[in-house]
């Protein structure tokens, strides 16, 4: 990445830590992808369970290999190999008490609001309430400068982007597949249901936002 773009991002950081913790949201920054993976692992408790919801940001660092592998923590994980589905959905049911989620926001304004579009819907309910702790790790390409902006980045690249993603695993049917755009679709498989706009925090520091200043997720 071009060292002025890093830079930028390392300046505005400290803006938008400012910002998260005027909503009494825990913020910090980390230059690098690996950095930020260290991050969060160090800021997982011992002993603890982790709820593991999809994240593209996070399985692209290996992290949930890593957290699995942390001592005295239990890896909540729908997505082990042989689980069925309804096994899954009732993991995920009990995920929503874990002590720690672990997952990305799909976009975040400058003044400290955090953006999230969900399928399931499990990762957003998450991040509301029931985990004791939240940790979001977002690349700082996902900052945009206000709600209409986070919208529209949602709708014109995260979503279409995701869908895609998921396409041939979930067997998704969604014009957004096929062309990149959103069509702001009825199809039963859409990923597309729930907005979650999250303000701030009533539990003081429950959220912590790792902000990353590579590239990461989309
Ligand atoms: S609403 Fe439909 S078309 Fe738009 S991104 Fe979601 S699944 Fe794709």
């Amino acid at each position: 990445m071009e060292t002025p773009v890093l830079q930028q991002r390392e300046k505005l950081s400290a803006h938008l830590i400012k910002q998260f913790g005027h909503r009494r949201i825990a913020a910090s920054y980390c230059a690098t992808a690996q950095e930020a993976k260290a991050e969060v692992l160090r800021l997982i408790p011992n002993p603890a369970s982790v709820s593991r919801c999809g994240s593209e940001s996070v399985g692209r660092l290996g992290l949930w290999e890593a957290i699995g592998g942390l001592p005295g923590v239990t890896l909540m994980d729908p997505y082990a190999p042989g689980m069925t589905p309804a096994e899954a959905f009732e993991l995920r049911r009990q995920a929503l008490l874990a002590d720690v989620l672990v997952t990305s926001s799909n976009a975040l304004t400058l003044d400290g609001r955090l953006v999230n579009l969900d399928g399931m819907s499990n990762r957003v309910a998450g991040m509301l309430f029931g985990p004791r702790k939240v940790l979001l790790l977002v690349g700082m390409n996902k900052v945009v400068a206000d709600l209409d902006a986070a919208f529209a980045r949602v709708r014109t690249i995260a979503a279409p982007a995701n869908n895609i993603r998921l396409a041939g695993a979930l067997g998704l049917k969604n014009p957004c597949v096929e062309d990149g755009r959103c069509h702001n679709c009825r199809s039963e498989t859409k990923i597309c249901n729930s907005w979650v706009v999250i303000e701030g925090s009533t539990i003081k520091d429950r959220i912590h936002v790792v902000l990353v200043g590579e590239d990461l997720g989309y």
